[in-house]
């Protein structure tokens, strides 16, 4: 292996520290404590762990956690009338929407029933739309964690060549306006693209986001480059049981690229900090204080 790994263990670690300090100073100073309500419809058992990650997790910042626990056959009227209550709750500075839905609730229409400057998760139509134009968004938790990722590696993103493989309004499209917002030329490849490894050896940071297990080797990656893997796949292990594997095979790449994250400890952990510090700006907006950095 060449490449360099990026630790995204040690750097959410890192990010929650802070976020903890600077909750810490906002009960001495003002007496609020932020606070984060997660909604979980069903019993999905990838959720479930994620849910109770995030939970932990904000308890650990310092921060109130409401958890919500719907059964699978809650009707859209009741979650969109506990999604108002939300709203109106003044110890609720942030809401998260645990996704996917059962198939009979609309997604777009209850993210779109948060309200925007509590959508932490930043996937409310007015926050795609304050992003796209360079407003002062809630910014999606995976991509933000990724953008983080790479301007700690290289400082100023300016002039690089970027690709993006997959354009999902999850990762992918948040993805490439945070690369194009630190004025990366931005190529966006998905399902129909042609040649698409030929594409990818373009890039000077190399985006997998597509959820399919492996699929980038190191022959679709321009040496030197940083590969991001945002991937997070249940394969079968030889002999019995599973692991988790990304999009990028990681063995194969590393020989090439200059630095990659790894799968699991690279992304992920940066998804939950990103959610975390998302809570504690929204808590500072809604109070008019200034926002942490
Ligand atoms: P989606 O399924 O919503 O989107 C996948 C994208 O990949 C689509 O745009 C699709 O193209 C594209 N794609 C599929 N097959 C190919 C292919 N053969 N070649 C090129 N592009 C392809 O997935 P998400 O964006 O939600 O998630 C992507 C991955 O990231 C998953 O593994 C998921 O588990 C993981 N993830 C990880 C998170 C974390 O915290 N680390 C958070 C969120 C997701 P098209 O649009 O043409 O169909």
């Amino acid at each position: 292996m060449t490449a360099r790994k990026i630790d995204g263990k040690a750097f959410a670690a890192k990010v929650r520290a802070q976020v903890a300090t600077e909750v810490s100073q906002l009960k001495a100073a003002h007496g609020i404590t932020p606070g984060l309500a997660v909604v979980l419809v069903g019993e999905d058992p990838a959720s479930e762990v994620y849910v109770r990650n995030k939970g932990k997790q904000t308890i650990e910042c310092g921060m109130a956690s409401f958890e919500h626990k719907l059964a699978a056959d809650t009707s859209e009227s009741a979650l969109l009338d506990l999604i108002s209550n939300l709203n109106n709750d003044p110890q609720v500075h942030g809401i998260l929407v645990q996704l996917p839905l059962p198939g009979h609730l609309n997604e777009d229409l209850v993210i779109n029933a948060i309200a925007p400057e509590k959508d932490v998760d930043g996937f409310h139509i007015s926050n795609v739309g304050l992003l796209a134009t360079g407003q002062k968004a809630m910014v999606p938790c995976t991509p933000l964690g990724c953008l983080m990722m790479l301007r700690e590696e290289h400082g100023s993103l300016s002039g690089m060549n970027a690709v993006v493989v997959g354009r999902s309004n999850i990762v992918g499209k948040p993805m490439a306006q945070l690369l194009l917002r630190d004025s990366c030329t931005v190529t966006i490849a998905h399902s129909r693209t042609r040649d698409i490894e030929a594409l990818c050896r373009t890039a000077d940071i190399l985006v997998a986001a597509v959820g399919r297990p492996q699929m980038v080797t190191g022959d679709w990656v321009k040496p030197g480059a940083t590969v991001i893997d945002v991937g997070i796949n249940r394969i079968e292990k030889e002999g019995g049981g599973t692991r988790l594997v990304g999009d990028v095979d990681f063995d194969s790449a590393a020989e090439v690229a200059g630095a990659i994250t790894p799968v699991p400890g690279g992304v992920g952990p940066m998804t939950i900090a990103c959610l975390l510090a998302n809570t504690l700006t929204a808590c500072c907006r809604a109070n008019g204080l200034p926002e942490p950095e």
